[in-house]
């Protein structure tokens, strides 16, 4: 899966010697043969087991205090964040081709004829062999410009490839597995966001399941309006510390009569805020947090939300 010799070139350009590794959990259970063939290369390997959910995350503090001169960030692409010492994003690609699922709901596109492709890192692959596909049958096939990723690349907490195409295109075409991004995507576009399911061979329109997150998104806003202590939650993951939003929420809050407190750590969990009398929080690190309301068991709310508490 990690071709050795390619990542060795570019790890012999930094004359690196001792190398951090980072790894999604995904991949974890083939991270030990990664390592290995590595330091058969001669390189000294760290291997970060903390969970590694995006490049948002990286933990060059962490390489450097071991004496790292590189940090190799598997599985994700490059986020744009700065560091002390060189990285390497070695992304993890699957050469999947849509072309043969497509074919089977070419019927479901047909009201579509100005379509965006978008997808995630592992799935970059597909967006050619669909667009070339599409374009065969009359489509104009679009491929937005993303803030912090590839063109056509969507993440958790980035839709800029899509959004800048919402006032031009008549659906996006959401193409991979798991419902995380594309739901995600629908909640940011005004435009109907169709599910190209790998996993499940299956063409979604996420109608339906858009407006159930909205429902609840309203209950919990409903819920958050009778709460009186709020916690604001920070990561001190570099790509997710967010610190100018937890202030100004902060502010906000106060300004409603509410009680509000920053809670800070690098991996949020429910039980980390076992024993604190908070009754909602605000999340300012990741968006996949929102997702574990239940776990939580309180509303989550994003700093958006804050303003209409009021209304
Ligand atoms: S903040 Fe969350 S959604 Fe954004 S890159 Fe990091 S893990 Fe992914």
């Amino acid at each position: 899966m990690l071709d050795t010799g390619s990542v060795m070139k570019k790890i012999s350009k930094h004359k690196a010697k001792r190398i951090f590794l980072q790894i999604p959990e995904g991949l974890k259970t083939r991270v030990l043969e990664m390592a290995r063939g590595l330091e058969r290369e001669g390189l000294e390997v760290f291997i970060s087991v903390d969970p590694c959910y995006g490049a948002c995350d990286l933990r060059d503090h962490e390489a450097r205090m071991l004496g790292c001169d590189l940090i190799l960030h598997v599985g994700h692409s490059d986020y744009g964040l700065k560091s002390k010492i060189p990285v390497i994003y070695e992304e993890f690609r699957m050469d999947y081709d849509p072309v043969p699922l497509l074919k089977n709901f070419l019927q479901d596109l047909k009201p579509y004829r100005k379509i965006s492709l978008v997808t995630t890192v592992q799935f970059l692959s597909s967006l050619d062999h669909a667009k070339k596909f599409l374009q065969e049958r009359g489509k104009k096939v679009f491929i937005g410009s993303s803030k912090r990723g590839k063109p056509g690349q969507v993440l958790g907490c980035d839709f800029s490839a899509a959004k800048s195409l919402d006032g031009i295109v008549d659906c996006f075409l959401f193409m991979g597995s798991g419902t995380f991004h594309p739901l995600g995507l629908a909640m940011e576009v005004k435009k109907p966001v169709l599910f190209l399911d790998f996993e499940g061979s299956q063409l979604l329109d996420l109608k339906d399941e858009k407006r159930r997150m909205e429902n609840i998104q309203l209950m919990q806003i409903e819920k958050a309006k009778s709460c009186k202590n709020f916690g604001i939650l920070v990561s001190t993951k570099p790509g997710q510390m967010k610190v100018k939003t937890a202030e100004k929420a902060k502010k906000s809050l106060s300004e409603l009569g509410k009680n509000a407190w920053i809670l800070v750590a690098d991996e949020l969990t429910p039980e980390k805020l076992l024993g604190l009398q908070i009754d909602c929080l605000v999340d300012t690190a990741c968006p996949r947090l929102r997702e574990d309301s239940r776990l939580f068991r309180k509303p989550i709310l994003d700093p958006r939300d804050i303003e209409k508490l009021s209304e």
